[in-house]
């Protein structure tokens, strides 16, 4: 069998067990999408904070922008002839709201966790990542030639004995999770993390703001920020592709780290840079989290009624947050369910195995701060 054959075998072996992905054919109008011809609200988006939808704010930056500013391609990377200051601005900005060193900027979340792991560690280095981190964080510790353990999800009792009969044994061990975990919602205990890390010299703690950089802390600047421990991360990651509306990702790190990562991070090294007016527009923003508060509020107040309405009703809910998993169970009935709702003008996907533990299909509701309460209480109405 030819190899393109046997891509279609497998293909159709997709499709027989309803597992095959298309990209679907979607119209976006504001806060709205258009599938099939149907009009619907979309509680599937990272758009915590509904910036991407706001009109408003993109003709102020467009007002902003002249030719000379508009400049829509590095040409190359940050290297060689890519460094616009606008980059350096943004890292600027950055380490000024964290309070910390440095901060360098990446060209996705996917390039941020794909290239720090493999840069700073080497086969003397343990890495014991929780059990349900992101499969880029997955594929960073795939490529890195360390040696991994994976503990239970947030079970930091296993992490402790996991670090207490391993860390004498390794030059270094990072600790890598997420605050927000991407498909149950429910957070890291960072403070305790940061307790266990500190027992021993030669542990690091690598935390994925992912989901939570611009939507969660006073200042909009994540999990640490609220748990009051930014500066004890010593890899602390996130994205601008979700609350802040754009592309894009940073670290907040010591200067060390920084220069190390210039010298040895392959996907900032071999990649052409964003685009500068990709990166005013993300400076842009980010200059202006602080002042998004009412909408954070806002957003910890529908998620908060439409969590304790599915435990009302039954459903096993994990989350903390925005990110509100509805867990079936069975994939069938999930798809059902998630199909029921679309007919009701709500949009949200289902999500099955390989992505969530088999026997775990569930609705990922995905809030942002633009749903009104009223939408929360309809959409509520509506689930059995
Ligand atoms: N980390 C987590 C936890 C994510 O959920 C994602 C994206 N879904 C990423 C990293 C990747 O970020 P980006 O989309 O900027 O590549």
């Amino acid at each position: 069998m030819s190899i393109i054959e046997q891509m279609q075998q497998e293909l159709q072996e997709l499709k027989e067990s309803s597992n095959l992905r298309t990209l679907p054919d979607l119209i976006h109008e504001g806060r709205d999408v258009i599938a099939n011809g149907q009009r619907m609200l979309n509680l599937s988006s990272n758009d915590y904070l509904g910036l991407a939808t706001d009109r408003t704010l993109r003709e102020e930056f467009l007002k902003e922008l002249t030719a000379d500013s508009f400049l829509p391609t590095s040409s190359s990377s940050r290297l060689l002839t890519g460094n616009f200051t606008i980059y350096e601005e943004l890292e600027q900005t950055l380490a000024e709201l964290f309070g910390t060193e440095a901060a360098l900027v990446f060209n996705s979340g996917y390039h941020a966790n794909t290239g720090i792991l493999p840069a700073v560690s080497d086969a003397q280095t343990l890495i014991l990542a929780d059990k349900l981190v992101h499969a880029s964080l997955i594929d960073g510790i795939r490529l890195s030639t360390a040696k991994c353990i994976r503990y239970r999800h947030n079970d930091l009792k296993q992490l402790e004995r996991l670090l207490a009969e391993n860390h004498a044994l390794y030059r270094q061990v990072i600790i890598v999770t997420e605050s927000i975990f991407s498909m149950d919602g429910d957070i890291a205990d960072l403070k305790e993390l940061v307790r266990l890390k500190r027992m021993y010299e030669n542990v690091l703690l690598y935390v994925d703001e992912a989901h939570a950089f611009g939507a969660r802390g006073e200042q909009g600047l994540g999990c640490a920020e609220e748990a009051g421990c930014i500066r004890e991360i010593d890899f602390l990651v996130g994205t601008f592709g979700k609350a802040a509306a754009s592309a894009g990702a940073y670290i907040v790190c010591r200067r060390t780290i920084r220069e190390y990562l210039v010298n040895r991070m392959r996907t900032l090294i071999f990649t052409t840079a964003l685009p500068p007016v990709n990166i005013a527009w993300t400076l842009f923003v980010v200059r202006r989290l602080a002042g998004f508060r009412e909408r954070r509020i806002h957003l910890k107040n529908i998620s908060n009624i439409l969590r304790r309405a599915l435990k009302e009703k039954g459903y096993t809910c994990p989350s903390d947050s925005y990110i509100v998993p509805m867990i079936v169970g069975k994939s069938s009935d999930t798809i059902l369910k998630a199909e029921e709702l679309q007919r009701h003008g709500f949009y949200a996907l289902p999500v099955r195995p390989p992505t969530v533990p088999e026997g775990t299909s569930r609705i990922r509701f995905s809030l942002t701060a633009e749903i009104r309460e009223e939408e929360i209480r309809k959409l509520i109405k509506i689930i059995i």
